[in-house]
């Protein structure tokens, strides 16, 4: 059987990995400013990790969710004292469009509504609800009825106001950052008004931390930064380091009804033990403020070379704009400087390494892009 082929790939092949490095089968070393996509929060193959995963698939790797599994008590409890947000109430799921469909559902059944609001470039994900609250018709099939979801520009509190005045809007979902339409941050005081404006309302509000969040931006999510308390905050992709696990932080105002919500696989023990160790390591190494630090100096040293325009981001969630084609960039980081990072559109170039990253290494991808951008037009 063939692959269903629908994935641009590089012709090479990582097979093991460690830290902010990966390894392809001949020995050759990648500085991996990328992270599989923001995924990779503590680091390939880190050891505490690697242990919890492993003594767990040995005790018992799944039941369903129809019995007590303390694993999900003890993940939620990590996670509130993470995030700060110990008096909302856990969702366990498998991916992040999965999250996103989870928190819609919730809205919709909280206001009795039905109309969404979300903004111009916005990325949520491509299963069916997720895919209509996301600004891009090609991943959009003919399938996927519109009818309930409107579009505004990002930063036009005017435009969300006018929408939201007739209070037909179930919720309105918003990304901390940008990141597929290429770290675009919500210009400040813009996730005030609209936490305002939604209060107004009684429209919900849901925070897409997908990306940003797992403390990529130097605060756990980034709306912190904004000083705002979301409905709903939707989490996945640096939660499991890789291994899949989704979930929506849910408000104290929120009423839960048995079978409302459900999944098969959300929550299972293996899942939960990748999360466990993740948010351990994220806590006993300091993560968070590794972001913030080496997410700094980042911005700082690229600011500082000519050909790169609006460098731009958050800790370790950063974009910047090229001249030439940000795809043959990309390309040749790969193979000439062994050096991994993401794109978006023709122009943009994002990074979004491990949160452990250290100086050395961003000192050090900074070092092999300017050797690229040397002869690069
Ligand atoms: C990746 C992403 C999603 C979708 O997550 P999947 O796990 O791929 O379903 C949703 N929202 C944002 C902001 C994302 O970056």
């Amino acid at each position: 059987m063939e692959l269903f082929d629908v994935y641009s790939l590089y012709p090479v092949e990582p097979v093991r990995g460690s830290g902010s490095y990966v390894y392809d089968a001949a020995g050759t070393e990648y500085l991996d400013l990328y992270g599989g996509h923001a995924v990779i929060s503590i680091g390939h193959a880190h050891p505490h990790y690697v242990r919890m995963i492993s003594e767990q698939a040995a005790r018992l790797g799944f039941y369903s969710n129809s019995v007590e599994n303390s694993l999900q008590h003890t993940l939620a409890e990590r996670l509130g004292a993470l995030s700060g947000y110990d008096d909302y109430r856990l969702f366990l799921c498998n991916s992040g469009a999965e999250a996103n469909e989870n928190a819609l559902k919730l809205a919709s059944f909280h206001t009795g509504r039905a109309k969404v609001l979300a903004f111009g470039g916005a990325f949520h994900g491509r299963t069916s609800g997720a895919v209509e609250v996301t600004d891009n018709p090609a991943i959009r099939s003919p399938f996927n009825a519109t009818a309930n979801v409107e579009f505004v520009p990002l930063n036009d509190i005017g435009a969300v106001e006018r929408k939201l005045a007739a209070r037909e809007f179930a919720a309105v979902i918003v990304e901390g950052i940008q990141g597929v339409a290429g770290i675009r941050c919500p210009e400040e005081g813009f996730l005030r008004a609209l936490r305002e404006a939604t209060e107004r309302t009684g429209t919900v509000l849901i925070l897409d931390e997908i990306q940003s969040g797992y403390g990529r931006t130097g605060r756990f999510f980034a709306h912190q930064w904004a000083g705002i308390r979301p409905d709903l905050i939707t989490t996945a992709k640096g939660m499991g380091n890789g291994f899949p696990i989704g979930g929506v932080l849910i408000a104290p105002q929120f009423e839960a009804r048995k079978g409302m919500l459900g999944t098969t696989f959300g929550g299972n023990h293996l899942a939960c033990a990748a999360a466990i160790a993740v948010a351990d390591t994220i806590a006993a190494e300091g993560l968070v403020e590794n972001a913030r630090r080496v997410g700094d100096r980042l911005l700082e040293r690229l600011r500082t070379l000519p050909a790169l325009h609006d460098v731009r981001g958050r800790g370790l969630m950063i974009g910047f704009d090229v001249e030439g084609s940000a795809s043959e960039l990309r390309r040749r980081l790969v193979f000439e400087q062994h050096v991994f990072t993401g794109g978006a559109g023709a122009h943009t170039v994002r990074l979004l390494p491990a949160l452990g990253l250290s100086e050395a290494q961003a000192d050090e991808f900074v070092a092999r892009l300017k050797a690229l951008l040397e002869d690069f037009h």
